[in-house]
């Protein structure tokens, strides 16, 4: 079933958000979603949800259409993402439903659905849900074949067990490391600390209490979220800290210095090790990622791929290349030989993994070289986009040209791109050098060149 555009899409890049109790975040719209996700499904549906206060109504409107199309429900409880598309995967059900919204602000909630690879759900699968809510096209049960829901609170007993298979246990118990963990009262409270505790590391935790308030601070791990967890590794005596985002998807880490890093230089790290291990390796990212991650995996002879923006797109990219490695600029790693998905708890595992065998966490990544980047935008009607964006590529002859997503041109020590916005009438411009000044004038200059295109000249 193919959407033709005439049906209003309901699902961003990661599944459906929106205000609790505004029209399309509300049990009548759970409910409704429910009914068109089991219609889809047919067979048992794992459900699990983020912290937020809203989650036992959204989950308990959503299972409860789930139900009616047949589908049996085995609700998870408050488990990071990750968690359950490892139980999707490896139990073999129809699918998963994650009642979260991630990052966003205490009073937005979200759906998220997952195939029953574990994967993100297909755009193909999202149109046939978006098809069958707007027409109502759902496939109602006979009272005797009505779902059932059970509860099962084991799905993070082997989410554990898969992550602590894959690494050197005995390696990061020699290490003898100490970790700080900022949970930020997300899903990761439920996970992270028995993680750590299951490796033989000491730890320290932050906000490692699931609240829905987020007491803490704001569940997107920028800089200014993470000023806690910086201010005790800085204390003295830490190997790293790590901070994770509401549904323990995305990790991003401060150093042994206290130095929070960016998530593309965890991105670059991790892809060094990957491509050290599997040596010609593919690493996959977006086309919005720091050139140090392409560094990193040219250092180990490795192979790089850049995807449109989007972690679903990046995760089946990886599957479709037999990818070693891959993510995004933001924390969000996929670790192959786990799961395609962004895995937080894998990637705390690895990076002690990392640490324990290779050294400090500061002096690895300042093996990496760094970039400056800078972001600006210029304004251009919609209908004037695509003859931009030919020209731009086109006047770029010669040089390395990426049209993945927007125009990619590289240069020797950085790039720019020029990507159309989704929703409004401008072009995002951002670069990235070496020189912070070069990086500006760049950007300057792309915006100076979009401007002249859309004027005419
Ligand atoms: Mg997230």
């Amino acid at each position: 079933m193919i959407n033709d555009g005439s049906v209003p899409r309901l699902f961003g890049t990661n599944g459906v958000r929106g205000v609790v109790n505004s029209p399309d975040m509300d049990p009548r719209f759970a409910l409704r979603l429910g009914l068109s996700i089991g219609s889809l499904m047919k067979g048992t549906v794992l459900v699990g949800t983020d912290a937020r206060t809203s989650n036992e109504m959204l989950k308990s409107a959503c299972a409860s259409g789930i139900m009616a199309s047949g589908c049996n429900v085995v609700d998870c409880g408050t488990v990071p993402t990750p968690t359950l598309q490892y139980a999707v995967k490896t139990r073999g059900v129809a699918g998963g439903v994650m009642i979260t919204a991630s990052h966003n602000p205490p009073e937005f909630n979200g759906i998220k659905c997952i195939d029953p690879d574990g994967t993100e759900m297909s755009r193909a699968n999202e149109e046939s849900i978006e098809r069958r809510f707007h027409t109502e096209d759902f496939a109602l049960a006979s009272w005797a074949n009505i779902g059932t829901m059970v509860a099962d609170t084991t799905v993070i007993d082997g989410y554990i067990e898969g992550i602590v298979s894959l690494v050197d246990v005995d390696a990061i118990r020699r290490a003898d490391l100490r970790i700080a963990l900022d949970c930020g009262n997300g899903a990761g409270s439920m996970a992270s600390p028995r993680l750590l505790e299951r490796l033989g590391v000491r730890y320290v935790t932050l906000n490692a209490n699931p609240d829905g308030a987020f007491p803490g601070h704001n569940s997107e791990p920028v800089p200014e979220n993470s000023k806690d967890l910086i201010d005790l590794v800085r204390s003295g005596g830490f190997d790293f800290g790590v901070v994770q985002d509401g549904d323990a998807d995305r990790a991003i880490f401060v150093d042994d210095t206290g130095t929070y890093q960016y998530g593309d230089r965890s991105l670059a790290l991790g892809a060094y090790f990957a491509c050290r291990e599997n040596p010609g390796g593919l690493v996959v990212t977006t086309v919005g990622s720091s050139r140090c991650v392409e560094d990193a995996v040219a250092a180990n002879g490795g192979r790089i791929m850049y995807t449109k923006v989007g972690s679903p797109v990046v995760a089946r990219a990886m599957i479709e290349n037999d990818s070693v490695f891959g993510g995004e600029e933001n924390g969000g790693l996929i670790f192959p030989e786990f799961q395609f998905c962004r895995d937080a708890g894998m990637a705390v595992a690895k990076m002690i993994e990392i640490v324990a065998k290779h050294g400090r966490m500061s002096t690895l990544l300042a093996g990496i070289p760094s970039y400056s980047q800078y972001k600006a935008k210029t304004r251009c009607p919609e209908e004037k986009k695509r003859h931009v964006m030919e020209q731009l590529a086109a006047d770029a002859k010669g040089g390395r040209v990426d049209t993945t997503d927007g125009v990619k041109v590289f240069f020797d020590d950085g790039w720019v791109l020029v990507r159309p916005s989704g929703t409004e009438p401008l072009f995002r411009v951002f670069t990235e050098a070496k020189d912070p000044a070069k990086a500006k004038r760049m950007a300057e200059e792309y915006i100076d060149k979009v401007k002249a295109l859309v004027n005419g000249s």
